[in-house]
């Protein structure tokens, strides 16, 4: 599947428009994938990411428009990237969520488990446990 009729499918699927993709070889942090522009609609994809990378990339920031445009989280709160470490950063509830999305996406079209080696157990236990929530409360 090229990448741009998945962000068409994966937006449909949450119900929120779909951006525009580009690519750029640098973005803000040295281990940032993606950069979501909500206002002017424009996903950016770091381009030397793989193409399973870049899927998950664009699922956990479709599910961050998600966020926005159903006001289930409270974005104004929300860290960006690179100013806390890796591991507050992604204990944000909104990051649980995106990456939980993510993971199950990629689950479910390519067969591939996302494991978050870089993150702790016990974090990626709770991504775990909210898949599970996403699962039984959007999916049954
Ligand atoms: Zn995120």
């Amino acid at each position: 599947m090229r990448l741009d009729d998945f962000t068409a499918k994966i937006a449909s699927m949450l119900g929120v428009p779909c951006p525009e993709l580009r690519f750029a070889a640098t973005l803000s942090t040295p281990t940032q994938i993606a950069a979501m522009d909500s206002e002017n609609l424009i996903l950016t994809l770091r381009s030397s990411a793989s193409d399973l990378d870049a899927a998950f990339a664009v699922a956990h920031e479709l599910r961050h428009l998600w966020q926005q445009q159903t006001e289930r989280f409270d974005l104004d709160e929300h860290a960006v990237p690179g100013s806390v470490s890796t591991i507050d950063y992604n204990l944000q509830a909104e990051e649980i969520d995106a990456n939980a999305f993510g993971a199950l996406v990629m689950e479910s079209f390519f067969h591939v488990r996302p494991t978050f080696p870089s993150l702790p157990p016990n974090l990626v236990r709770l991504i775990d446990a909210r898949k599970h929530t996403i699962l039984e409360e959007e999916f049954q």
